[in-house]
C-alpha cells in the first residue's frame, strides 16, 4: 500500500530536503519504491537529485495547477529506486492560484489518489512556510514527518505546526497523523542540543525517533554531486544516521501502532 508522507516543518534550513533525499535514499536501499515530489519552490530536492533547472519540463506546478499526470512528471534520477516530480520557481505563483479555486486544498491530493504511478513511499518535500502549497501536502499525507533542530525556539515552532495538522485532520482529512520527529544537525557536546533534546522528548514521548542525524558537513556536500549520502560516503557519520532512520521507520510501521495523538 502506498504511503505519503510530508516532510514538513515552517522554519527553513532545519533539515527537511536534506531528510527527503536521504531518508528516500535508505528506504530505497531497503527496496522500497520511493517517489519524491518536491513542493518547494527553491527546487532545493530536484537540484539535488541532479535534475538540471533547464530540464524540468514537466513540474509540480504542472500536476497542481494543470492536473498533469503526476507519473508523467515523475523523473528517473540518478538516485536507484526513486523518482521525483522536479519544481521550479513558478511553485512561488502556485499559491495565488490556489486561492482562486474552490477546491483549493485538495490538488495535490486529487493527483496523488489518480496518479496510476508506481511508489511504495510519497516523501513530500514542503516549503519552508505554512502555507496552501503544504496544506495540499498536509491533506495529500498519510502522516508527516518533521525534522526539527534541536535549538531555543525548536518547540514553539512545532506547537504551531501541530496546530495545523489539528485543524486539516478537522476539516479535509481524518487519517491524518503525525509520523514522528526526528532531531536533525544534532551536536552531543553542546549543552543547549542536548536540553532542548530532553525537553522535545519528554513532550512527544515516543513520537521523537531514536534517531539523531548528527550535524556532518558530508551530508551538504553531496548535493552538489547529485548523489545521496548513501553513495557519496556511505561510511558517513550522516549515512549511518540516515539508514538507523529508515530502519527505525520501516520497524514501527511494520508494529503498525495506532494513531496516538489527538
Ligand atoms: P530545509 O529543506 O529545511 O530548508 P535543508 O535540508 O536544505 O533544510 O538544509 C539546510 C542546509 O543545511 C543545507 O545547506 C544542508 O546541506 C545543510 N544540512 C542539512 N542537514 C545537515 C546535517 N545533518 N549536517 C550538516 N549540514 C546539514
Ligand atoms: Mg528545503
Amino acid at each position: 500500500m502506498k504511503k505519503v508522507i510530508s516532510i514538513a516543518n515552517q522554519k527553513g534550513g532545519v533539515g527537511k530536503t536534506t531528510t527527503a533525499i536521504n531518508f528516500g535514499a535508505a528506504l530505497a536501499a531497503r527496496g522500497k519504491k520511493v517517489l519524491v515530489i518536491d513542493l518547494d519552490p527553491q527546487g532545493n530536492a530536484s537540484t539535488g537529485m541532479g535534475i538540471e533547472r533547464s530540464s524540468r519540463d514537466l513540474t509540480t506546478y504542472d500536476v497542481l495547477i494543470d492536473g498533469a499526470p503526476i507519473e508523467r512528471a515523475a523523473r528517473d534520477c540518478g538516485f536507484d529506486g526513486m523518482k521525483i516530480v522536479p519544481a521550479t520557481t513558478d511553485l512561488a505563483s502556485a499559491d495565488a492560484h490556489l486561492m482562486t479555486s474552490t477546491r483549493r486544498v485538495m490538488h495535490l491530493k486529487a493527483a496523488v489518489v489518480k496518479g496510476g504511478y508506481d511508489a511504495d513511499v510519497v516523501l513530500i518535500d514542503c516549503p519552508p512556510s505554512l502555507n496552501l502549497l503544504t496544506i495540499n501536502a498536509f491533506v495529500a499525507s498519510d502522516a508527516i514527518l518533521v525534522p526539527l533542530q534541536a535549538e531555543f525556539f525548536a518547540l514553539e515552532g512545532l506547537s504551531q505546526l501541530l496546530l495545523t495538522v489539528k485543524d486539516v485532520r478537522q476539516s479535509a482529512n481524518p487519517r491524518l497523523r503525525l509520523e514522528g520527529v526526528v532531531l536533525t544537525m544534532y551536536d552531543g557536546r553542546n549543552n543547549l542540543c542536548r536540553q532542548v533534546e530532553a525537553d522535545v522528548r519528554e513532550t512527544l514521548g515516543e513520537l521523537v525517533y531514536e534517531t539523531r542525524i548528527p550535524r556532518n558537513v558530508r551530508l551538504s556536500e553531496a548535493p552538489s554531486y547529485s548523489q545521496s549520502i548513501l553513495t557519496f560516503d556511505p561510511t558517513s557519520r550522516g549515512a549511518i544516521a540516515y539508514r538507523s532512520l529508515a530502519g527505525e521507520y520501516l520497524r514501527r510501521t511494520d508494529a503498525t501502532r495506532e494513531p496516538e495523538n489527538a
